[in-house]
């Protein structure tokens, strides 16, 4: 096809395929914008940090922060542990992949129209504001959280030659408790909610429970068959560094053994997908210990390279303990109905798959639902569900302490 074809292709969909290397470019905001009707992500509050196109001289270079320096000069100054060696020898196998999928979308023909349709929204977008948000994780924890409720105001579709000045919309308005508990926007449209006099965009056909770790049990399904086939999981590790301190509340890697991962799954089987920092001891955590106690088996790993509004790599491959990339771990979890042979005749999954985008804001992951979907067994529309998810999806269940947090209005325009 030809480039504007793959142009076009990329503007409906956010995603753009690489040639010459197992790589997609995606843009998040257009991604996540399919799942709304008559809201838009806005993209200067999604791109909050590394698109600091109009001031390119003070993109911050690590390697000119003295004291990023010191510290990198130190560990160059003794040998490497075992687990560093592991590390190494992992992050030297992914790096000519990366290089190669980096170099080819340098090297795309739109690749110049496509981070300036990107720029175009980003600049003509209003910035962050509105106020204090709530903190959906302290409010879950208070004697009143059972009590809280959040209301969403339907509005019944336009009829045929009518204008959307509200007037002629009939509105069904739903009170639900917001903790503990499914919503459900069971609606093609997205729909407005309300919770403590702050506003919340909920996608079309999407549902949250928000809850504690302790309640997750109450998510899995009574039946199998109403499992699910995509479980999409980004736990919050410890990352083991006190000088970096987290913006949500970290769990020790035990607790992550008992998640039921297994009883979530799908009759038909689930195609599991796990986020991990690049720490060798989790990865071998991951390895030898999490996967083996949810029954799930390693397929291969996906790997999300991180670039700036202009398309260079957010830092230096190069540096020790700040990789432009993370990892995403795929592995098969068998449904009750099937035996373990099964799963391999069908959907082969590309191992080491690339993906690129411009990140989010702290820890916030891409949009990678989609990509996976061809390699989801079971049912024809999967159902999919995220696990400590900040957002919702259009389609998908999102579990966590404060799955709504990326929904508040602050974060969207309406069109
Ligand atoms: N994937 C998300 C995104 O793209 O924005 C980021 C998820 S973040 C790594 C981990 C999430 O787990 C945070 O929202 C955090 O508040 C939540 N979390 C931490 N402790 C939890 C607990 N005990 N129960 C439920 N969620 C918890």
């Amino acid at each position: 096809p030809k480039p504007s074809d793959e142009l076009s292709r990329f503007l409906d969909s956010g995603i753009y395929e690489l040639h010459n290397s197992n790589a997609v470019f995606i843009d998040p905001v257009r991604v996540l914008n399919r799942s709304y009707t008559r809201f838009r992500v806005s993209p200067s509050t999604y791109y909050s940090r590394f698109f600091e196109y109009e001031h390119p001289a003070q993109e911050s270079n690590p390697s000119s922060n003295p004291k990023k320096r010191k510290r990198k000069s130190k560990k160059k100054d003794r040998s490497l542990n075992e687990k560093e060696q592991a590390a190494e020898k992992r992050h030297q196998e992914a790096v000519p992949l990366l290089l190669k999928a980096h170099e080819s979308l340098l090297g795309a023909a739109d690749f110049p129209a496509i981070m300036s349709k990107i720029r175009s929204v980003f600049c003509s977008s209003a910035e962050l504001s509105g106020g204090e948000e709530h903190s959906f994780i302290e409010l879950g924890k208070v004697w009143q959280a059972p009590l809280y409720d959040i209301t969403l105001d339907f509005k019944s579709s336009l009829l045929e030659n009518e204008t959307d000045n509200g007037e002629n919309r009939i509105n069904e308005r739903r009170v639900l408790p917001i903790f503990h508990n499914l919503v459900v926007n069971d609606k093609p449209e997205d729909v407005e909610a309300e919770f403590l006099k702050r506003h919340y965009i909920l996608p079309r056909l999407s549902c949250f429970y928000m809850s504690d770790l302790g309640q997750i049990r109450n998510i899995v399904p009574a039946a199998s068959e109403s499992g699910f086939n995509l479980i999409v999981i980004d736990p919050p590790w410890e990352n083991g560094s006190a000088r970096q301190k987290s913006v949500y509340p970290t769990l020790p890697n035990r607790y992550f053994l008992s998640l039921p991962i297994k009883q979530l799954t799908h009759t038909g089987g689930a195609l599991v997908a796990l986020w991990v920092t690049n720490r060798e001891k989790l990865r071998n955590f991951v390895e030898k210990e999490l996967f083996p106690a949810w029954g799930v088996r390693y397929i291969s790993t996906l790997y999300w390279l991180k670039v700036k509004g202009d398309g260079s790599l957010i830092s230096d491959l190069g540096l020790f303990h700040h990789r432009p990339y993370e990892c995403l771990l795929l592995g098969y979890c068998n449904g009750n109905e099937m035996d373990s042979g099964c799963l391999s005749e069908f959907m082969p999954i590309k191992d080491k798959r690339i993906i690129i985008s411009i990140p989010g804001g702290y820890s916030r992951k891409p949009p990678i639902g989609e990509l996976l979907l061809e390699h989801v067994p079971g049912v024809k529309s999967a159902r999919c569900i995220e696990l400590f998810a900040r957002e919702m999806l259009g389609g998908w269940v999102s579990w966590g302490n404060e799955p709504l947090h990326f929904q508040d209005l602050r974060y969207f325009e309406t069109v």
